[in-house]
């Protein structure tokens, strides 16, 4: 009989089976990207057979089992062969600090901060900048450019720093990496001073990842979990952090293409279609999508954000 696997959100212990990879095919879908997995990043793998991924009967939230987080080999390999993989700028960094200037944000702490391109942005607007990552090429790098940046996870650096809080956390595309992402919101709410914000985004699992599955991004050892808006509600309901914003990138035409293109290419490099899409057919889709003035109105693009304030004391 199948192992019960329990819901990394609510617990409950029952799931429904939504698709499955073996490591080997998780390498060929990153290889078809153009990166190649040292052996000490396949190491994050933990001699796993297949990864599973899972839904929850109860709360409806997607996860995978075994849930392997990806090591510092697997996020060097990518930050040394992805074209920025940490960026220098996005959408959710321009509302967090829109919000910080608005707030009058005196300090922030970025949750797996990467090389230090949002906490660039939050110095130029006087904003007193601090970060933590685990991976030891992307600290130094910020360290590089003067930020105080620290090799340790929140709860880590909480115990150590007791009763450190700021007026501003954020944490962009980092809860989906987490192998426990209830004790990670928890952590990062902690570290939030009475009356601050927290900023979180995530990857738009009801975007346009909903067709575009088999991205190896979406996948252990990168992302161990899958989100919706509901599912950063619940959060934040849990954990007493009032809700101020919640919204999604929209999608371009260009990434309808991409996404419908190279999903098709994947599935038949898994040999789960005879042929490769059509190019015809990908650029009709796309044609129709922009004609209909899609992303305006339909908020289907790659990241989800949240934003939430701590009731002041
Ligand atoms: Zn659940």
């Amino acid at each position: 009989m199948a192992r019960p696997v329990t819901c990394l959100l609510c617990r409950h212990d029952r799931t429904e089976v939504i698709d499955s990879l073996t490591p080997a095919e998780v390498g060929r879908l990153w290889n078809y990207f153009g990166v190649t997995l040292g052996a000490e990043a396949l190491a994050s793998f933990q001699g796993a057979d297949r990864i599973t991924q899972h839904r929850c009967a109860a709360c409806g939230f997607e996860f995978f089992d075994p849930v392997l987080p990806g090591n510092g080999a697997f996020y060097t390999d990518l930050q040394t062969q992805v074209a920025r993989y940490y960026p220098g700028d996005s959408p959710s960094f321009l509302h967090a600090i829109n919000l910080a200037v608005r707030s009058g944000a005196r300090d922030c702490m970025d949750l797996g901060c990467g090389d230090g391109g949002f906490l660039d942005l939050a110095r130029s607007k006087g904003i007193e900048t601090h970060g933590l990552d685990l991976n030891p090429k992307a600290v130094a790098a910020a360290q590089a450019k003067g930020h105080d940046v620290h090799a340790s996870t929140a709860e880590a650096f909480a115990q150590s720093h007791s009763g450190r809080q700021f007026s501003l956390v954020t944490a962009f595309e980092v809860m989906e990496h987490v192998p426990d992402p209830v004790a990670f919101f928890r952590d990062a709410a902690r570290l939030v001073a009475p009356g601050g914000h927290l900023v979180i985004s995530v990857p738009h699992g009801q975007g346009v990842y909903r067709w575009w599955t088999l991205e190896p991004c979406q996948w252990p050892p990168h992302h161990i979990t899958h989100w919706r808006r509901v599912d950063l509600e619940r959060l934040g309901q849990q954990h007493q952090m009032e809700p101020v914003w919640f919204g999604a990138d929209p999608l371009r035409g260009v990434q309808v293409r991409l996404s419908l293109q190279t999903q098709g290419d994947l599935e038949h490099l898994l040999g789960r279609r005879a042929s490769k899409p059509g190019r015809l057919q990908t650029e009709a889709l796309t044609f129709l999508y922009r004609a209909a003035l899609c992303r305006h109105y339909l908020h289907w693009g790659t990241s989800l954000h949240a934003h939430y304030r701590k009731p002041a004391a």
